[in-house]
């Protein structure tokens, strides 16, 4: 069975092969190695740049692709159906749209080329030990001193935090003042004196992706690095971008189920069981059928917000519906097909093994799923 998008045509269906070449041939041979490591290292970004396969959304003008949120997508998916997630691209483009809406013309003329080549590894730090869903309670602060800020704070859980040239390090820049008083400003890591990073995480799933803890120590960042230049912007910039990152997890989220249905459905008609094989079970027919119906409606959602976001008409709400929607499903569709894998499911050289204990936190970063229902019901 297929899922075609309604998104795509055939210049996309060329790009995707493009992707999908880069992936097979510079990311899954190096897979193993990366998940050991922690990372995928630089050499695989600044190749992913060479190949104009980053920033695909961003203006020519900036060093981009020229195409739109589709283009991302595609690279997305072709990730996400082969369970790699190693290269967080998705953070890398957040961090450029970032710089693309909200940046100063200086801004965006000294990152956006570096990010689109590869050259820059981009990071957003938002996250710290005392405050995730809760952002207002962050306590890293920002203070103008002689024309530089004095950055001081601890960061944590931040995707892209080992390789990144570049942080947005969310701050406080008037500690009295609450959402109005947080800034973003703009950290280079090389030479940065008073900046660590601290160890790369251990986590449960998604071993080839960096996520890791930072500390900032007195440091010192030039007022110019002040994202859009003007104090007090930080929230504002933070929730104007959420359609774009929510959707991101959506559609690599069916993406992921629709490789996870692939390889169960390869899988089952290999598998013997009972001098049969596995897929002229019944039961085994009926979860099939059942995960191919969440795709395939799934797909109708999800490619509806796409064609909204490209419209720019992609609400925070709908977009949160397909987070929500997306990771939750993505979970239990994940668990209905490794469960026909039996044993072998739970080992980790079989994918799907790895595609289960990466889906988890899809419901947890990004905005828990929590906090997807709380900003839905505001508008009920
Ligand atoms: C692999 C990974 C990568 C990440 N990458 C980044 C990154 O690049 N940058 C970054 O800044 N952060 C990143 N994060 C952090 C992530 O966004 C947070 O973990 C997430 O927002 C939740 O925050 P928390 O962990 O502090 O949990 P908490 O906020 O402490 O939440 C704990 C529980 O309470 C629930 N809860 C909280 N508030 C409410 C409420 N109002 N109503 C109902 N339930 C509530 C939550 O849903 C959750 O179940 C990443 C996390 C992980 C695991």
């Amino acid at each position: 069975m297929d899922f075609p998008r309604s998104w795509t045509d055939p210049d996309l269906d060329l790009w995707r092969d493009t992707c999908a070449r880069f992936i097979e041939t510079e990311l899954e041979p190096d897979d193993a190695a990366s998940r050991e490591r922690g990372h995928v290292g630089h050499a695989v970004w600044r190749r992913a740049g060479e190949l104009g396969l980053l920033c695909a959304d961003i203006p020519e003008q900036y060093g981009g692709g020229g195409g739109d949120f589709r283009h991302e997508a595609v690279f997305y998916e072709e990730c996400a159906r082969r369970g790699l997630s190693g290269m967080a691209t998705s953070v890398h483009s957040i961090v450029a749209h970032y710089f693309l809406n909200h940046g100063t013309e200086d801004q965006k003329q000294r990152y956006l080329p570096r990010l689109a080549r590869g050259e820059l590894v981009g990071a957003i730090a938002m996250t710290e030990p005392g405050a995730g869903s809760d952002l207002q309670g962050i306590r890293t602060k920002a203070e103008l001193r002689d024309g530089h800020y004095v950055l001081n704070g601890t960061k944590t859980f931040i995707t892209n935090g080992f390789l990144a040239g570049v942080i947005l390090v969310v701050c406080k820049t008037d500690p009295t003042q609450g959402a109005r008083g947080t800034s973003i400003l703009i950290v280079e890591t090389e030479g940065c004196e008073g900046f660590r990073v601290g160890r790369v995480l251990d986590k449960m799933g998604m071993k080839a992706q960096d996520t890791s803890e930072l500390f900032f120590d007195e440091v010192r960042v030039p007022a110019a690095q002040l994202l859009g230049g003007k104090e007090g912007q930080g929230f504002f910039q933070l929730m104007s971008d959420l359609p774009y990152e929510r959707l991101i997890i959506g559609v690599s989220a069916l993406a992921n189920m629709e490789g996870a249905y692939r390889a169960t459905l390869d899988y089952v008609r290999e598998r013997q069981v009972f001098g049969k094989p596995l897929i002229e079970i019944q039961n085994t027919r009926f979860k099939l059928a059942e995960v191919a119906t969440q795709i395939k409606v799934g797909r109708a959602f999800i490619d509806r917000c796409v064609h909204d976001l490209v419209a720019g008409t992609l609400d925070t709400a709908t977009a949160s519906m397909a987070k929500l929607w997306g990771s939750e499903t993505q979970c239990r569709v994940l668990d209905e097909c490794l469960q026909l894998f039996g044993g072998y499911g739970y080992m980790n050289e079989y994918p799907i093994a790895r595609m289960y204990a990466d889906a988890r936190v899809q419901r947890i970063y990004g905005g828990t799923s929590e906090i997807m229902k709380e900003v839905i019901s505001r508008q009920l």
